[in-house]
């Protein structure tokens, strides 16, 4: 095998890794966490275990030579962004050392036990933050069975697919401050509402909070005002993917989106999971799309395949319940538009994306009834409540559910993990006003 193939499946990791482990010596992704009584800093997932950055640097371990030379360490940091505004070759580089150090056969580290003890954290032992400093967010919605189910319920069969849809991913910008990392509990929100009978509209808790099951890409180093990227170029602004829940207030989106689109009924929260997974560790798993037909513009043409083979499920867990319900299975890979085209389209008009931005793809549903990728369609806006296993039933969600999103690649004998990304309703504080 190559000394700089990290995407080898025969790879072995000194460690003990079983094959359903989310972070194989394969997958290498980032992360920001904090040890115990001690500062944020840049960690790698492998195992059970979070690698420190910081320590193995300091050990002289981390000899990349496209980082020699700088004056500060681009990971005793508390966000990912000096490293991701690095580039596609300091990415790589830094992948190669960092898997050649944790191979079975590579005594560095291995032999040494208290390098070992200091380097390698327990992951129960961290605190996992927000991976990145997010100063934008866009939320496109590149799915076409979500788009056409969704379109169907508020605009008719006929009208599903606006006469754009498959001409441009559509997106929305989305608000960056209100992005959280998984772990953290959201309120349920309060807003304006009108029931399609009601003479007026009132004002208080939302009664439809939703999921939606997405994931994000997160811009490396991104382009100068005026100065778009072509399509061929896109994947050098890519860093890596995280899992998405853009969590939703049905009844207020329904009320504010026209004409302009989500506002209130999106900006109350949106959670990501902890570990930011390379482009470099799904190399493996990239696969064609969807046929586009219309075939797009040529500034939209991919000249490779760029959809992802991510498995998706989504488990709700209420309150009561000790063990959590799994009420959707998609896959990333029935995007109808692929992360290099919301790329080359967001940047076609010279608009600059900056490192660190987040672009979510919108709602991955796929063709089936158990892929679609959220309450609104799996319950057909309310009007089919689903049962769960404990014979409680849904339409949308309950104070003190719990929903948790998981993702991986299934290769030969090993995995690509997103771990998850997981977040409970809490009630609306907010008295209710009628
Ligand atoms: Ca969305």
């Amino acid at each position: 095998m190559s000394m700089t193939d990290t995407n080898d499946p025969r790879l072995r990791c000194f460690l003990l890794i079983e094959p359903e482990s989310h972070f194989p010596v394969q997958n290498l992704p980032f992360g920001v966490f904090r040890p115990r009584g001690g500062a944020p800093r840049v960690g790698v997932a492998i195992g059970e275990y979070v690698l420190d950055l910081t320590v193995v640097e300091r050990a002289g371990l981390l000899d990349a030579p496209s980082l020699a030379g700088r004056s500060e360490s681009v990971f005793d940091r508390s966000a990912l962004n000096a490293f991701m505004t690095s580039g596609r070759a300091v990415w790589r580089e830094v992948r190669e050392r960092l898997s050649l150090l944790l191979r079975h056969d590579e005594p560095r580290l291995r032999d040494d036990a208290a390098l070992r003890r200091e380097a390698l954290v327990p992951m129960r032992d961290v605190e996992m933050l927000l991976p990145v400093e997010i100063g934008d967010y866009t939320d496109f919605y590149s799915s076409r069975d979500h788009a056409t189910y969704v379109g169907a319920m508020f605009r008719g069969p006929e009208n599903a697919l606006m006469p754009n849809w498959l001409h441009l991913p559509v997106a929305y910008h989305g608000r960056a401050s209100s992005i959280v990392v998984s772990g953290t509990d959201l309120k349920r929100p309060c807003g304006q509402t009108k029931p399609d009978k009601a003479p007026g509209p009132s004002f208080g808790p939302s009664r439809s909070v939703d999921f939606e099951l997405e994931m994000g890409l997160f811009v490396g180093p991104g382009n100068a005002l005026g100065e778009p990227i072509p399509i061929d170029q896109a994947v050098d602004h890519m860093f890596g993917l995280v899992l998405v829940n853009d969590w939703s207030a049905r009844d207020v989106q329904k009320w504010e989106y026209v004409p302009l689109g989500p506002f209130l009924a999106k900006s109350f929260g949106t959670s990501i999971s902890p570990w930011v997974v390379t482009l470099e560790a799904l190399e493996s798993f990239r696969v064609a799309g969807p046929t586009q037909d219309p075939k797009p513009l040529a500034y939209l043409r991919n000249p490779v395949n760029a959809a992802y083979d991510i498995r998706l499920d989504v488990f709700l867990q209420p309150a009561e319940c000790s063990e959590p319900a799994r009420i959707c299975s998609s896959n990333a890979r029935h995007l109808y538009w692929s992360f290099d085209q919301q790329v080359a389209h967001h940047t076609s008009n010279g608009c600059n994306l900056c490192t660190g931005d987040l672009l979510a793809t919108g709602t991955i549903s796929g063709p089936t009834p158990e892929s679609r990728g959220c309450l609104l369609e799996l319950t057909t806006g309310g009007r089919n409540p689903m049962t769960l296993p404990n014979g409680q039933s849904r339409t949308f969600l309950e104070d003190g559910d719990r929903v948790t999103m998981t993702g991986w690649c299934q290769g030969n004998g090993y995995r690509i993990g997103f771990g998850e990304v997981t977040g409970k309703l809490l009630p609306a504080t907010s008295p209710a006003h009628e």
